[in-house]
């Protein structure tokens, strides 16, 4: 049980029904398409859709209360003993309930924010705080103002600590994030050029990620990407931690090697091992060292959370290929800043010798959108045979690769299913296939014709 509905009486003036009951609340449903029992129904009013239409459902598939918006009318059969409680925004009420349970259960907050890498740092850091603590996390990419609330209240009422991912497409957002959750600990991990469109320059970009500190707890740690130059005079903060490749930094990390599956390096005299490639990684990997050193945590316990590590969907996602290929499937998102990323990692693969990228466009890069995707091709070198792209903007990334290196084979495809096609012809055993694009992309979709 996460609630009883009476405590819904102290958050929510108006309400009808049984109110007064000890009728409890197991979990917030909010697509009454989905059975859950027990539930609190909470319809949120989207740009297409608008929950508040399936109450009906919502009881059938176990609502055992909901919150309402007080200017939509309650259907008519509404029965008069069924808990309502009025309100004036679903989303809001949302996000006052999550804070409400979040205080009640209090455990650890971390809240994970930057442009790349929140997803794999919140995975990471989940997995070594849970040798100490009973961990709950954000489930896939559950970031924003609604995702975030949901994850909370999805949260056991034993849980210890909770690690929040905090996305964002443009100010303000992630200042509503951090005042809900206001951590213990906050991680910036990069400032990119993620939404660049909204938020105006990379200036910007560091500003809004930066209100993760306005909830943040006075006595915890802000810990920070310390090779960012945007991020420098955040340094001067007490309650800063910086971690990076770069000199004098709270926590810098050598790297002693890097292979296809794995990583390892050191911080001071300790040495760690990831089971994880790519050096943007091993700065993941610091962050959450330096998080779980203020917790108390030892290097055993974290050199266990890393190797018990379970990744979520669709990064760095390997699938055997037709004829023996491998078939990288990143196609969760992409920024300029990721995709070169990871194409580095690729370059650096020796278990395969022919390798090959399929790209596709990155969306809400706004003017600069056609140079960004040019920078792209400066990540791609001789290592990489083949370049094939496709959508609406990506054709930039073929053509700037054409054009310094004529060696690289280069194709612009507008259809996934002859990209597809052209693809699986060229799979041999020797070969490695990375799938990489923005989620808009849905770049996944090649996968079914790349493997048998
Ligand atoms: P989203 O905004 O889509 O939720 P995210 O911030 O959660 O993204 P991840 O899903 O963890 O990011 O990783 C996305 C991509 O970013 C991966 O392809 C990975 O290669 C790259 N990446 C991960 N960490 C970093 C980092 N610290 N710096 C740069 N790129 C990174
Ligand atoms: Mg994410």
């Amino acid at each position: 049980m996460i609630l009883e509905v009476k405590e819904l009486t102290k958050l929510f003036t108006k309400h009808q029904g049984a109110t007064e009951d000890h009728i409890r609340i197991h979990s917030v449903m909010t697509d009454s398409r989905k059975t859950a029992k027990q539930s609190l129904f909470v319809p949120i009013v989207g740009e297409n859709f608008d929950a508040h239409d399936f109450l009906g459902e919502a009881i059938k598939q176990g609502a055992v209360a909901a919150l309402w918006q007080e200017d939509k009318p309650l259907p008519r059969l509404t029965p008069t003993d069924f808990p309502v409680f009025f309100v004036k925004d679903t989303t809001k009420a949302l996000q006052q309930a999550a804070s409400y349970y979040l205080k009640k259960v209090d455990p650890i907050v971390v809240g994970i924010t930057g442009s790349n890498g929140k997803t794999t740092t919140k995975d990471l850091v989940a997995s070594v705080l849970k040798t100490k603590y009973r961990t709950h996390k954000t489930a896939g990419n559950f970031n924003n103002h609604i995702g975030l609330p949901l994850t909370v209240l999805s949260m056991d009422p034993s849980t210890e600590a909770v690690v929040l991912e905090m996305g964002m497409d443009r100010a303000g957002e992630i200042s509503v994030l951090s005042s809900l959750a206001e951590p213990d600990y906050a991680i910036i991990t990069n400032i990119g050029e993620s939404h660049i469109e909204n938020l105006g320059s990379r200036e910007g970009i560091a500003n809004a990620k930066l209100e993760i500190t306005e909830g943040l707890n006075r006595d915890g740690a802000l810990i920070i990407d310390g090779d960012e130059a945007l991020l420098k005079d955040q340094q001067a903060e007490k309650w800063t931690v910086s971690c990076g490749f770069g000199q004098h930094l709270d926590y810098q990390v050598t790297i002693l090697s890097l292979t296809d599956e794995s990583s390892r390096f050191k911080i001071g005299e300790q040495v760690y091992e990831l089971p994880m490639p790519g050096k943007h990684n091993v700065k993941n990997a610091t962050f959450v060292i330096a998080l779980a050193e203020k917790l108390g945590l030892s290097a055993e316990e974290i050199q266990q959370g890393f190797r018990e590590l379970e990744m979520s969907a669709m990064r760095f996602e390997k699938h055997e290929g037709h004829n023996g290929a491998l078939i990288i499937n990143d196609a969760y998102n992409a920024s300029p800043t990721s995709m070169k990323a990871i194409i580095e990692v690729v370059s650096q693969l020796t278990s395969k010798s022919r390798k090959v990228l399929i790209l596709g466009d990155m969306f809400e890069l706004g003017e600069q959108s056609e140079t960004l995707h040019e920078s792209v091709a400066t990540a791609i070198n001789e290592k990489i045979q083949a370049v094939y792209t496709i959508g609406n903007h990506s054709n930039r990334i073929s053509e700037a690769v054409a054009a310094h290196s004529p060696a690289i084979k280069t194709r612009h495809f507008t259809d996934k299913q002859t990209l597809g096609h052209h693809v699986r012809n060229e799979l041999a055993a020797d070969t490695v296939v990375l799938i990489k694009a923005s989620r808009g992309m849905k770049l996944e979709e090649i996968l079914k014709d790349l493997v048998d």
